[in-house]
């Protein structure tokens, strides 16, 4: 049956090969086995039912959520001689009428049909009287609470899966699924984790950077008039960003197009057309643009702010390449992204999703913050194990070389243990700042011995060196009413001495005196080791003439 696949892969779509993973899991599908197809954007995911279709019997179904790649789908299918229809909302009752009539004379290879049309009296009826050999579920992360697109009406697919006949096969497709998410697919439609094709997530035309501490405007007005003549997409993280980003750079002589919700569908199209039809250079628009869009020349794509989880940074800087050319993925970030998307997930999350969608806006936050290899974080956090730097991003060629900042880390980790484990980052950095802030004194931190030992540096700087701690998995972060921050296992081995830590953006302290307060507080140690009754659980040492003393102490974890 492969061959068959083979050939209907050149006849009728009129490739000469399989890409990675397609053959894998269309010889999956073929076999009877329930499938989950895990391929990144523009991997080619539609293929893996489209080709099964045309050889099972019957008419496959496809649920997808979204309406208006339906549409193009079936229009593509059509122009390629293939039988196919969908049903959702766009149609009138007689035209879902008559298609569903259609279908049960067994007119169509493939019938799309949107996730809320299952369980309604007319498709259940249609279901009855016509022979459904494999069922594909598009965007298949949108079954599991822990995808970036939760949709309850996708739950509605095992219920129909019950309903049809024992040897129907599901295909589970998407380009977004976590370890978590997969297991949840897997689970939700009683597929075998072993039947898993995952492909590579790695895009090696791409280079990601993140670029910080930059007046964002004047870095995107360079970056577009360098990149001018090629096509681009900005992405912001609300409308009025965009109108405003979008009125600047035709200001500036700009050829740009804009895209968001609160625009008029006409304008939204024709704004659309535009840009995918190479008549405008740079489309700015919020995440609703970009969908199902298939432009193979996107050269580059900046994110103006950062957006609010991995899943959906890939999923809009993948909208780069897709034609395998070098392109750019650059975001531009500033803390405040994060107290932005923080807002907009109180506002829209519903009760008991908020932990999991802080916990995915902190990963974005620590990718910021990473200075290892953007394109291996990306990976490891799709579920590869230990990905190989790709000597491309902006971390990879970074030249700036590596300075120890295990002392200041040190300083950081003991001043959160000080102050209990049970406050934040601004908080914290107040306290290692030497703050008068209110706070700071009402909770009596000015008394700890840990209170302005970072006094020569800004509490911005100060802040920026707890978010790197926490991209390195050193510092945790609890996500209560508000967020807290707690020392991590990795942390107390930086403690103890057992681990360094290296940065490239360096707060460097000055050498510490004898009268520092930390000093005087290693004395007290070196007294009670002396003294062998009280080992305190962690040890800060600031002085090499302390470490051997430090290293001597009995490990008290
Ligand atoms: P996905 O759903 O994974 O994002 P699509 O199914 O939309 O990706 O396919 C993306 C593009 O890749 C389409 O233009 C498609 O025609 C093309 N494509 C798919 N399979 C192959 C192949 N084997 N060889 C060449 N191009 C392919
Ligand atoms: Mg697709
Ligand atoms: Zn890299």
């Amino acid at each position: 049956m492969l061959e068959k696949a083979r050939e209907l892969l050149q006849t009728y779509f009129g490739y000469p090969s399989f890409r990675i993973g397609q053959e894998q899991a269309i010889s999956s599908v073929l076999q009877g086995n329930n499938t989950v197809c895990v391929m990144p954007t523009g991997g080619g995911k539609s293929i893996v039912y489209q080709i099964p279709a045309l050889i099972l019997p019957g008419t496959t179904l496809v649920v997808s959520p979204l309406i208006s790649l339906m549409k193009d789908q079936v229009d593509t299918l059509h122009q390629l001689g293939i039988p196919a229809a969908f049903i959702n909302s766009s149609l009138s009752p007689q035209e879902a009428a008559a298609t569903m009539e259609e279908a049960v004379h067994g007119g169509y290879k493939l019938l799309y049909v949107a996730p809320e049309r299952l369980e309604s009296y007319e498709f259940q009826e249609m279901l009855n009287s016509i022979q459904i050999p494999l069922v594909a579920v598009d965007e298949a992360h949108c079954i599991s609470q822990w995808g970036h697109d939760f949709r309850p009406s996708y739950l509605q697919i095992a219920r129909l899966m019950d309903k049809l006949q024992d040897n129907t096969v599901v295909l589970a497709l998407t380009a977004t699924a976590t370890p978590r998410v997969r297991e949840d697919i897997c689970d939700s439609l009683a597929i075998d984790s072993a039947n898993s094709v995952l492909t590579g997530f790695e895009r090696e035309n791409l280079s990601f950077s993140v670029i910080k501490g930059q007046d964002r405007l004047a870095f995107l007005k360079d970056y577009v008039k360098k990149n001018h003549n090629e096509a681009g997409i900005i992405y912001a993280a609300t409308r009025k960003t965009v109108d405003q980003l979008y009125e600047w750079l035709k200001k500036e002589g700009i050829d740009a197009v804009r895209y968001h919700a609160g625009m008029r569908d006409v304008d939204r199209a024709s704004e659309q057309e535009r840009f995918l039809k190479d008549q405008a250079d740079v489309m700015v628009a919020t995440s609703a643009f970009g969908m199902g869009i298939d432009k193979s020349n996107i050269r580059y794509v900046v994110h103006y702010q950062m957006p609010k989880n991995m899943e959906s940074y890939y999923q809009e800087a993948g909208r780069a390449g897709r034609d395998g050319l070098q392109s750019e993925c650059t975001m531009l970030y500033s803390p405040q992204d994060v107290q932005i998307q923080r807002f907009l997930i109180d506002q829209s999350s519903e009760q008991g999703r908020m932990s999991q969608e802080l916990e995915k806006l902190q990963q974005m936050a620590d990718y910021c913050h990473t200075e290892s290899c953007l394109q291996a974080y990306i990976l490891e956090y799709f579920g590869e194990e230990e990905a190989e730097p790709c000597g491309r991003c902006g971390n990879c060629t970074d030249t700036r070389t590596s300075v120890e900042v295990t002392k200041e880390a040190q300083m950081v980790l003991s001043c959160i243990i000080r102050m209990g484990q049970k406050f934040g980052k601004a908080i914290t950095a107040a306290v290692l700042t030497g703050s008068r802030n209110k706070k700071v004194l009402d909770l009596g931190f000015n008394k700890l011995s840990t209170y302005g030992i970072l006094k020569e540096h800004s509490a911005k700087q100060v802040t920026e060196l707890i978010e790197f701690l926490i991209s390195t998995n050193l510092i945790g972060v609890e996500h209560g009413a508000y967020p807290t921050i707690y020392v991590a296992p990795a942390g107390k081995e930086v403690l103890t001495g057992k681990q360094q830590v290296f940065r490239k953006e360096a707060v460097q302290i000055k050498q510490v005196s004898n009268d520092d307060p930390l000093f005087e507080e290693l004395r007290q140690l070196r007294k009670s080791v002396a003294e062998a009754e009280h080992v305190p659980p962690f040890v800060i040492f600031s002085d090499s003439s302390l470490k051997d003393m430090c290293a001597r102490l009995p490990q008290t974890e």
